[in-house]
């Protein structure tokens, strides 16, 4: 997809706040985060929404929201995590390229980290 900003983050083309890459999924800080350690989790694949991926690449999206969110937990210490996925404008969708947020809660939330550093191995 030519016009899709995820597809460009993907292939490099746009600068993000990189946290995770393997073959079929990246993971990177959101640009307007609900709170610190805000991350967003893509198949490298374009997919408008949940109506149309693939179920192999469903499983690899599982599978690293579940470690990142782990990693949130462990290393940001948040009093708790909400995982939200969009799926059409009336729905908050926005991108139209598969996305699922992680977002971190906090009673206080920490000021001065560096967040992309603390989540990247
Ligand atoms: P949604 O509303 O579920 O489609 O979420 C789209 C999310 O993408 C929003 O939270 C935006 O802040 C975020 N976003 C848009 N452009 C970028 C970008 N270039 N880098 C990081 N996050 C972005
Ligand atoms: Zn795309």
């Amino acid at each position: 997809m030519d016009d899709c900003i995820f597809c460009k983050i993907a292939k490099g083309e746009i600068e993000c706040s990189k946290i995770y890459e393997d073959q079929n999924v990246l993971a990177f800080l959101d640009i307007n985060p609900k709170a610190p350690g805000h991350t967003l989790i893509i198949p490298k694949r374009h997919y408008k929404n949940i109506f149309d991926i693939e179920d192999k690449d469903m499983i690899e999206i599982g599978k690293t929201v579940k470690m990142l969110s782990n990693k949130i937990k462990d290393r940001l210490n948040p009093d708790g995590i909400y995982i939200r996925q969009n799926n059409g404008e009336l729905a908050g969708q926005s991108v139209f390229h598969y996305h699922v947020h992680i977002v971190p809660c906090y009673e206080k939330e920490p000021t001065g980290n560096n967040i992309q550093e603390i989540l990247t191995d």
